[in-house]
């Protein structure tokens, strides 16, 4: 992972602007997602949808990577492939989405259920989710990335769940994945110092069962060992006066799902603008 790239003030807005189109898109597909409808009909949606804002599918051609959005249905953690098999009832969605515009990158991802699901795995998401925003409350100056993954992990393992090792969180600007890397276990006092001008990608992988994963032959798809479900919650957050400033939102989604939600309201200096 390339070296860490302090952003300015107007960098930063620049890059909110990149990140508001991925919430934009997340929450366009929020209301999109019903059982029936294809991975590869949303990640369709969704290209349009980004090129009709004046962006580029951030993660079309990264690495190779085939299409717009990363769509890890069920056992799936990060980065499976959409394809043509119906989303069923029951089933949870993790999608994760990019867009570049002005030289700048937006990633960010919301696990989303289609129809009905367990209340054992509303749960994982609704920790997940929970656990994302704990990180994110650890983004400040004086603390260290150590203390970031500690915070997320404890909140995470004392349910029994189990925090994916292999894949982290990342710095993020001109390039997807920049300096520093941003795990979502770790050791107080240990790691980088936080400082204004870092922009981070905070994304909690979180396991209903071990946090052991294994990869499919297709060279992406990461799924858990044991089968059971996964959810990835994913943040961009500044650091601007040695706070945590949201860039991105899950707004969009939750005004398509007539859900009220006040987790942003502390990490947020300035109210969204249509
Ligand atoms: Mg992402
Ligand atoms: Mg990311």
């Amino acid at each position: 992972m390339s070296a860490i790239i302090l952003k300015n003030a107007e960098e930063i807005e620049l890059m909110r602007e990149s990140a508001l189109i991925v919430s934009k898109t997340l929450g366009m597909l929020a209301s999109e997602i019903k059982p029936g409808i294809s991975t590869l009909d949303l990640d369709a949606k969704a290209e349009s949808f980004i090129r009709d804002h004046g962006a580029e599918p951030g993660f079309l051609g990264l690495y190779d990577f085939p299409n717009t959005l990363c769509m890890s249905p069920n056992a799936q953690v990060v980065h499976g492939i959409p394809n043509s098999e119906p989303l069923q009832d029951g089933d949870i969605i993790s999608i994760d989405c990019g867009a570049l515009k002005n030289g700048f990158y937006g990633d960010h991802a919301y696990t989303f259920a289609v129809g009905e699901i367990e209340p054992a795995t509303e749960k994982l998401l609704r920790i997940t989710k929970e656990s994302l925003y704990v990180g994110i409350n650890a983004f400040r100056a004086g603390n260290r990335i150590g203390d970031m993954g500690f915070a997320i992990q404890q909140y995470c393992e004392k349910e029994g769940y189990g925090v994916v090792r292999e894949l982290v969180g990342h710095g993020l600007g001109t390039t997807m994945h920049e300096g520093p890397e941003v795990p979502n276990y770790g050791r107080r006092g240990r790691g980088k110092k936080f400082v204004d001008g870092m922009v981070l990608a905070i994304e909690p992988m979180i396991n209903g069962g071990t946090h052991r994963i294994k990869q499919l032959k297709d060279g992406w798809t990461i799924l858990t060992a044991d089968g059971k479900p996964s959810a990835h919650f994913e943040h961009n957050v500044a650091l601007v006066d040695g706070k945590p400033e949201l860039l991105s939102t899950f707004h969009y989604i939750y005004e398509a799902l007539g859900i009220q939600s006040d987790e942003e309201i502390s990490f947020r200096k300035q109210p969204l603008t249509a």
